[in-house]
């Protein structure tokens, strides 16, 4: 029988597969091996020994913005949870609790919890439009993370807790023109989501107000708008408009091709926010008791099309290519833009203001180099 002791001085534990295609990193076999049991004492003790500390746990912390977020808090205690394995996660600390669980299952979630003090609810079956337009099914079962890590949480007591909800929330009836308004929080209702995706992240927020009203709990929510930055997703089906047109761009570059395909007509709105923006808006946010249980939009407000995206990357690469507009490919809404009037409200006049020039132009830069290291079949974030 293997001894608790053997990995201790070990950082980064995957338990049995309860996440889907996960191996188990002790036995080196697939889902449900016996470390399933030993994990549960073996993480009481780990968290037991760090109470004098706040235990930060950042759900989704392999992910694009988690990642961020777990460098951005670094030197506290920090617990950072994925489904995805390990060697998959964009960014990764040594210093850090990292394990692979899936977090559909109310057991996982009731360890990820043990202990904790703060939670950032960020793990999300989620993608571009291309993705959540296709995998309805996959975006509206992200809704057992978040029943599960709610009752967990409130269970153990966690202090804070904040929710990563989304524009995608909005009724989409206010986004379908290029000069529709800025969306202000109360659009949200009378309610039509985004299908799928979208109607899981309204139902979530309610669920966490729920919680609030009745349990006491201590929730944050903001509704993100299209983050972008490096270390994040540039390929493989889940990107969004910036990454997915860097990486067109910077093909095109390498490859020596003259053109680029771009879904719909090139004129859909939408606003960026750079992921720096929004590291600081999480944490500003979770600063300000008047927002506990207020969902919040947190977004840049600059107005963006994808044929002035494609302009800008053109620019940063020294290129002109030819754009073959895909009118059947997904788009989404024609017009989605924040209202940023009640964040400043509510945050004594701060809000995302990274020009989106500047940080499309580090996350080019940044794409650029990951195109060129895969097309030398050397390894890339992926
Ligand atoms: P991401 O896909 O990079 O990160 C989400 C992470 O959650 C992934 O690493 C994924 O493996 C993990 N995950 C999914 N299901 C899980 C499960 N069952 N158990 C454990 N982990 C699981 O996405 P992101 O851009 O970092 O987004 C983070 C959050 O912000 C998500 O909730 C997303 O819906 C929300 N959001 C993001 C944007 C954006 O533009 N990036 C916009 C609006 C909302």
């Amino acid at each position: 029988m293997r001894q608790i002791k053997s990995f201790q001085g070990v950082r980064d534990y995957t338990t049995c597969g309860w996440a889907k295609g996960a191996e188990c990193m002790l036995k080196k076999q697939p889902a449900n091996c016996d470390w399933c049991e030993r994990f549960d004492h073996f993480f009481v003790k780990r968290s037991e020994s760090k109470k004098e500390n706040t235990m930060h746990v950042i759900c989704g912390g392999g992910g694009f913005i988690g990642g961020h977020l777990a460098k951005a808090i670094g030197i506290f205690s920090i617990r950072a949870v994925d489904k995805k394995p390990l060697d998959q996660w964009y960014q990764k600390s040594d210093l850090h609790e990292n394990f692979c669980l899936d977090l559909s299952n109310e057991r996982m979630c009731q360890l990820t919890c043990d202990k904790a003090d703060v939670i950032y609810q960020l793990a999300a079956d989620m993608g571009g439009m291309g993705f959540i337009e296709r995998h309805r099914v996959e975006c509206m079962r992200s809704v057992l993370i978040n029943v599960h890590m709610l009752e967990a949480a409130y269970k153990a007591g966690v202090r804070k807790y904040f929710f990563s909800s989304s524009a995608c929330a909005y009724n989409i009836d206010k986004q379908q023109e290029v000069t529709s308004a800025g969306l202000k929080e109360s659009d949200a209702y009378p309610a039509n989501a985004e299908r799928g995706y979208g109607w899981e992240k309204l139902y979530s927020e309610l669920m966490a107000q729920e919680y609030v009203e009745e349990r006491d709990m201590e929730i944050y929510i903001a509704r993100f708008h299209n983050v972008y930055g490096p270390n994040g997703t540039w390929r493989g089906g889940r990107e969004k408009a910036p990454a997915a047109i860097c990486r067109k761009v910077a093909e095109a570059v390498i490859t020596g091709s003259n053109s680029i395909d771009i879904w719909g007509d090139g004129t859909q709105v939408r606003t960026y926010m750079w992921i720096d923006d929004c590291i600081e808006g999480i944490q500003r946010i979770m600063a300000e008791p008047l927002l506990v249980g207020v969902p919040i939009n947190l977004g840049s407000d600059e107005r963006i099309t994808v044929n002035e995206i494609v302009d800008l990357v053109e620019g940063f690469a020294g290129v002109k290519l030819e754009r073959r507009y895909q009118l059947d490919a997904p788009r989404g809404v024609v017009g989605r833009a924040s209202d940023n009037t009640f964040i400043k409200e509510a945050l004594d006049g701060w809000a995302p203001s990274t020009p989106f020039a500047e940080g499309l132009a580090k996350t080019y830069a940044w794409i650029f180099e990951q195109v060129k290291a895969a097309a030398e079949g050397r390894q890339v974030i992926d």
